[in-house]
């Protein structure tokens, strides 16, 4: 690809709505352009990346056994209600009707439709086991859309299914499922974690999920020093042993902040002293009449039983005392009345140890418009929090045994489940079984999530000069950068003959052929990742020599013109 022919769209300066990493990076490095909240345009260049995300999943799911197919995105509204989703999964479930006033859903996951498909498909023991997988656009209607396309309203998934006769099929095709996801990441170049997680309100037995380790991660994942265990936050509070808690004192201490203020102000003016015994924070939101969020957050201090507090949370929040430093929040942040709860959630409370959802309410505590900032606040308040999630959590042993634990930042990147019959019974999916009898199937679902891989990948993989590709994801693994071409008489001439062998030998190229400055050429195949440089020079080529430059190493060697394709190929 020539660049001069294609749509290379960098940009020098920070879009200031970005505040990681990868979401700044892929806007500068035009991998991606927003076109509303959440909802993004891959540009050639990102486009490239996700397709090799796509691949490599492909690759191990079909090595897997599992067989590729697609569903629809749009969903018929009554195989919903079946499951008994259409009630339970809130506003995140984007509901259309059409001409005919018949009511549908923008798919968020597939179990319904892919078990509606099994069950007229599947009749006997016979077909057992079988998993299909598809690469889907997946639409969530996330309450705070943000990171780019990390948390978008419009993402990609690979989702696969699978259904069995009996719980140790499941579990054999499970196994086989993590084996597959830690080979994708592992050639995704990925520093990951599987850890256990809940099954929580998707029901069944045992699941996992998969983190990106990264700083910027929403999620908090805890793991042993000492052995294999590793739980998220949520998971490892659940597993760890209970010790004796005080009750929980009545001392609140609230505060409400009509913009986002940093960690400073508020120790400065609140009294919050961070590592203090604070065990507990529960943070509301209120949004006034233009939907603009304000933070609330009430600090509980005190050594507490998290589930005793959550539970009395409701009370304490709307006990006469915080109804009346409700009323100053509304008036403070110029709320809607009745309007104060937490953002976005049907939860009355929320409390520490989820620091993603800390992150979240912070992150969006200044929304202004489609806008979020205060990020550095979140961070500071996050960090804090996590740092109190390590005083309840840290210390104590491994729930293993073995060992003690640490917590570390993740991004979830894929989850997979052992449903069970869930599904099977509530939309009656039976096959045959051997004894004639009709028996319902078990199931497992996995999802990957493809286009956060690809902002998860660069959160691990950049520096201060732009992203910095492994080879496997890199949108091209050469560039050709000759310079001031237009000078020159034999450098336009070599550029091209090695732009056409290299094309010839398989290697995706990009060729720089623009009439810019080295130094703007050089810039934008850093920012854009590329893993090789060749750089072609008037003075090396005096001695008929070029030079390739690895991005990730800064590695640079020289090569005889005539071996350069042999030498990199
Ligand atoms: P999260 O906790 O981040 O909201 P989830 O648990 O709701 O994710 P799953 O239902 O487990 O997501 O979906 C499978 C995978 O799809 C996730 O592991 C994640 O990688 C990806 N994913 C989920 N929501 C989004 C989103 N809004 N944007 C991009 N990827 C997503
Ligand atoms: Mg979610
Ligand atoms: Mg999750
Ligand atoms: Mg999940």
């Amino acid at each position: 690809m020539r660049t001069s022919q294609y749509i290379l769209a960098t940009l020098k300066e920070t879009p200031s709505d970005a505040e990681i990493i990868s979401h700044q990076l892929m806007l500068r490095a035009g991998m991606i352009r927003k076109l509303a909240s959440g909802l993004y345009t891959w540009l050639p260049s990102g486009l490239k990346v996700l397709r090799n995300v796509e691949k490599i999943v492909r690759e191990e799911m079909d090595n897997a056994g599992a067989i590729e197919m697609l569903m629809p995105v749009i969903q018929p509204a009554d195989l919903w209600q079946e499951s008994g989703r259409w009630e339970q999964f809130g506003p995140e479930l984007l509901r259309i009707t059409d001409r005919n006033n018949r009511p549908f859903a923008l798919g968020p996951t597939h179990e319904e439709v892919i078990t509606d498909f099994v069950r007229k498909e599947i009749n006997s023991y016979k077909q057992l086991p079988i998993t299909l997988y598809q690469v889907q656009t997946k639409v969530r209607d996330e309450v705070r859309p943000r990171f780019g396309v990390m948390r978008a309203r419009e993402f990609t998934m690979k989702d696969a299914y699978s259904f069995h006769l009996s719980e140790e099929c499941l579990t054999q095709t499970y196994q086989r499922m993590h084996q597959a996801y830690c080979n994708i990441f592992e050639r995704l170049g990925l520093d990951y974690r599987p850890v256990l997680a809940d099954t929580g309100s998707i029901g069944g037995s045992l699941s996992h999920e998969f983190h990106v380790l990264a700083e910027s991660g929403e999620d908090a994942i805890a793991f042993s020093d000492a052995s294999d265990y590793a739980a998220n936050i949520e998971k490892a509070e659940a597993l760890a042993p209970k010790t004796e808690r005080a009750a929980p004192s009545k001392e609140l201490n609230s505060f409400a902040t009509p913009e986002a203020k940093t960690i400073a102000e508020l120790k400065a003016n609140h009294g919050v002293k961070p590592h203090r015994g604070v065990k507990t924070l529960i943070v509301y939101g209120a949004a006034d009449e233009n939907e603009r969020r304000g933070l609330v957050a009430l600090i509980v201090r005190g050594d507490h039983d998290l589930n005793e507090l959550k539970a009395q949370s409701h009370d304490l929040v709307h006990s006469p005392l915080e109804m009346a430093k409700e009323q100053d929040i509304i008036s403070a942040i110029g709320a809607r009345p009745g309007s104060l709860g937490p953002v976005g959630l049907n939860m009355p409370v929320i409390v520490d140890h989820s620091a993603a959802v800390m992150a979240d309410f912070v992150a969006g505590a200044n929304k202004d418009g489609e806008h979020y900032s205060g990020i550095n606040w979140g961070r500071d308040v996050t960090d804090y929090v996590v740092a109190d999630i390590r005083n309840v959590v840290e210390g104590d042993p491994s729930p293993c045994g073995n060992g003690s634990l640490h917590i570390k930042r993740g991004v979830e990147v894929g989850h997979i489940f052992q449903l069970g019959t869930k599904y099977s019974e509530s939309m009656n999916a039976g096959v045959l079984g051997e004894s004639g009898k009709n028996q319902m199937m078990s199931m497992g679902c996995y999802g990957i999530g493809v286009s956060r891989i690809v902002a998860a990948a660069i959160e691990q993989n950049n520096d201060d000069y732009g992203i910095k590709w492994p080879l496997a994801l890199a949108p091209f693994s050469l560039a050709i950068v000759p310079m001031n071409m237009h000078k020159s008489h034999r450098i336009p001439e070599i550029a091209n003959n090695l732009y056409s062998e290299f094309k010839k030998a398989g290697i995706d190229i990009l060729f720089d052929d623009r009439k810019e400055r080295p130094g703007v050429m050089f810039n934008d195949m850093e920012l854009l990742g590329v893993p090789y440089t060749l750089v072609i020079g008037e003075r090396n080529l005096d001695n008929n020599q070029v030079e390739l430059k690895n991005r990730r190493t800064g590695e640079k060697r020289m090569f005889s013109i005539d071996d350069a394709v042999t030498e990199i190929c």
